[in-house]
């Protein structure tokens, strides 16, 4: 399962305050994680295991930096399910990779299991669906859904999709996740704390550069966009004798980097 890129063991150096923006996901897994460190008196309490959270949205908006550091905060080792490479090409084969794959998060657990493109082993399943529901896909899709529904071990589902389209309604409908979050293009409040997250993570940030101005430079650029323009702006400044970033070198690498945005619209169009 492993030599196959079914599954594999994902080393986390990212935490929630990693993240900028996603004030809605974030404390909603801290509550989760306060339930999860004192597991046994919750549950004697009444409190149900958690099951999962589905995380649906734009690319390059944070959907994977969540589920790393969710399994952070959990303090638990983490485990992504590759949804493309479980599809065999044999009778049988895709319910086998998954029926071993869940069996092995199982013995790991507890541990977080992310279900990275949900969507790719879906297209066709359940009733809404689109692509007319091929047998494979349909019954894959029954078993996962069976297994979450009925699973006993600590293993905590983070699916990340990034077309909500081509999901089932039944993996949609109450009660199979915990919760659902949407992930959209950063507004300028969460650009300008993605831009922090980045800057201060690269010890970079200092008082001379403004934030607010960059949040407002940077309309339409996902959190990976902005990332790359630290990144790019910090290289420039080390190019140009280790000069300190100021705001007009981030404003300039801004303008030669195309916002994620821009390149979907242009491609819809
Ligand atoms: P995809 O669907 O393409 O996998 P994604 O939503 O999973 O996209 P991530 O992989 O989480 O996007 O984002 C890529 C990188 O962009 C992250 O590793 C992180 O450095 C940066 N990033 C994206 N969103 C944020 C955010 N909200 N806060 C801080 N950094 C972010």
């Amino acid at each position: 399962i492993r030599k196959s890129g079914i599954l594999e063991m994902v080393t986390v150096t990212e935490t929630l305050d990693n993240i900028g923006g996603l004030e809605k996901i974030k404390p909603w897994l801290r509550q989760k994680s306060g339930i999860l460190e004192n597991w046994a008196q919750a549950r004697a309490f009444g409190v149900e295991s958690p099951k999962g959270v589905l995380i649906v949205g734009m690319p390059g908006c944070g959907k994977s930096l969540t589920a790393k550091a969710t399994a952070a905060q959990f303090a638990l080792p983490l485990l992504k399910m590759d949804m493309g490479s479980l599809m065999g090409k044999y009778v049988g084969e895709s319910e086998n990779n998954m029926r071993r794959a869940l069996q092995v998060a199982e013995a790991v657990s507890p541990c977080v299991l992310w279900v990275d493109e949900v969507e790719k082993a879906f297209v066709g399943a359940g009733s809404g669906g689109s692509g007319g529901g091929s047998e494979v896909t349909t019954r894959l899709f029954g078993y996962f859904l069976t297994w979450m529904q009925e699973k006993t071990k600590q293993v905590f589902v983070v699916a990340t999709a990034n077309d909500i389209s081509a999901l089932p309604p039944e993996l949609l409908r109450k009660g199979r996740f915990d919760e659902i979050f949407y992930v959209d293009f950063p507004n300028a409040v969460e650009r300008e704390a993605i831009f922090r997250v980045h800057l201060e993570k690269r010890r970079k940030l200092h008082s001379g550069i403004d934030l607010g101005a960059m949040a407002q430079a940077t309309e339409g650029y996902s959190g990976a966009d902005i990332e790359s323009v630290v990144k790019e702006a910090i290289e420039l400044a080390f190019l140009d004798g280790c000069k300190p970033l100021d705001t007009a070198l981030l404003r300039r690498v801004t303008l030669d980097i195309q916002p994620l945005s821009v390149v979907m619209k242009d491609r819809i169009t």
